[in-house]
């Protein structure tokens, strides 16, 4: 493993906020991720950082990093052994080159293969883990075990992993065959267009209450376009908050306190956030 004391952390949030920590630690074996939790008081697992807020202080937390652990392999009838540092975007290309479907509605979230399982990221209808058959975890006892999707419980953005903060090290998938490059096309242009993808952003802020988009609920609320500081409610996509440069924590916090204010006011539902915020 390697690790680099007082680092810092902006540029690991695609939020571009982000201030010192402790140390980060670039894990490059599964039993170093143990060994590393076992010792440490605070840490926090980083993938792709692509819905986690930092704060931009000194930071007294063990960042780890499982981006060197991404190994991709073919174990044959549309079963694909992934570990967790792997980018989402390079998983759905070797789906691609070995014709296999099942991820395509989910291309062109910019997560790691570990953050998507973690939250069961999804998009257009479909989860993450609709193509998961097993993960292999670090448990809230330091065990490294292996789950059967059958075995353990996923909703909507939300999973076991999630509640009992286990560590994600890595999943076997098992695909179709017969990978649809056009609907790929056709949802990644979708994205361009409807996502402020040239500003830093974290994805949806809020999750989607049942039976109703978050996005529509801020526009009702009046609140689209909404800034403080530097951070925007975005204008092409009301769900997401854009940094418009040198936007801090404290203005996310802000603007999320309000926003979810005005929604209350309005509609009566209390929004959740989706993007995970470490705590100041
Ligand atoms: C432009 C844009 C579009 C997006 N579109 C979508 C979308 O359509 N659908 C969707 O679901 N999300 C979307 N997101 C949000 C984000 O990409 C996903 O939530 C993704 O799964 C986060 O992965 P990450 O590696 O960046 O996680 P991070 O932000 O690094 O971490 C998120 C959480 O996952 C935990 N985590 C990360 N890796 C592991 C691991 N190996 N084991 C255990 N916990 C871990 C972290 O501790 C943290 O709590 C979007 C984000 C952006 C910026």
């Amino acid at each position: 493993m390697k690790i680099y004391k007082y680092h810092h952390m902006r540029e690991y949030s695609n939020m571009k906020i982000g201030g010192i920590a402790k140390e980060l630690i670039i894990i490059e074996k599964k039993e170093e991720l143990v060994e590393v939790l076992k010792s440490r008081e605070k840490t926090f697992l980083i993938g792709n950082g692509t819905n986690t807020l930092i704060p931009d202080r000194d930071m007294d937390i063990s960042f780890i990093s499982l981006n060197k652990l991404n190994k991709l392999e073919d174990l044959g009838n549309g079963r694909v052994y992934v570990e967790s540092g792997v980018n989402f975007d390079d998983l759905i290309d070797f789906t691609e080159e070995k014709n296999y479907s099942g991820l395509e509605n989910l291309a062109g979230i910019p997560g790691s293969v570990g953050g998507l399982i973690y939250m069961n990221g999804g998009a257009y209808g479909s989860e993450i883990f609709d193509s998961i058959e097993e993960i292999e975890i670090v448990d809230e006892k330091f065990e490294i075990r292996k789950i059967k999707k059958t075995d353990t419980y996923v909703t909507y953005r939300n999973t076991e992993i999630q509640q009992k903060k286990w560590k994600v090290i890595s999943a076997v998938f098992k695909f179709e065959i017969g990978f649809n490059k056009e609907k790929v096309l056709e949802l990644k242009e979708k994205r361009e267009t409807r996502h402020p993808l040239n500003m830093p952003n974290l994805g949806s802020t809020f999750k989607n209450p049942e039976g109703q988009f978050s996005a529509k609920l801020i526009i009702a609320a009046g609140v689209q376009g909404h800034k403080v500081g530097d951070m925007q409610v975005s204008n092409t996509h009301p769900n997401f908050l854009e940094n418009h440069g040198d936007a801090k924590y404290s203005d996310v916090i802000e603007i999320i306190r309000i926003v979810k204010k005005k929604v209350k006011l309005d509609s009566g539902i209390e929004l959740e956030e989706e993007i995970v915020i470490i705590e100041d």
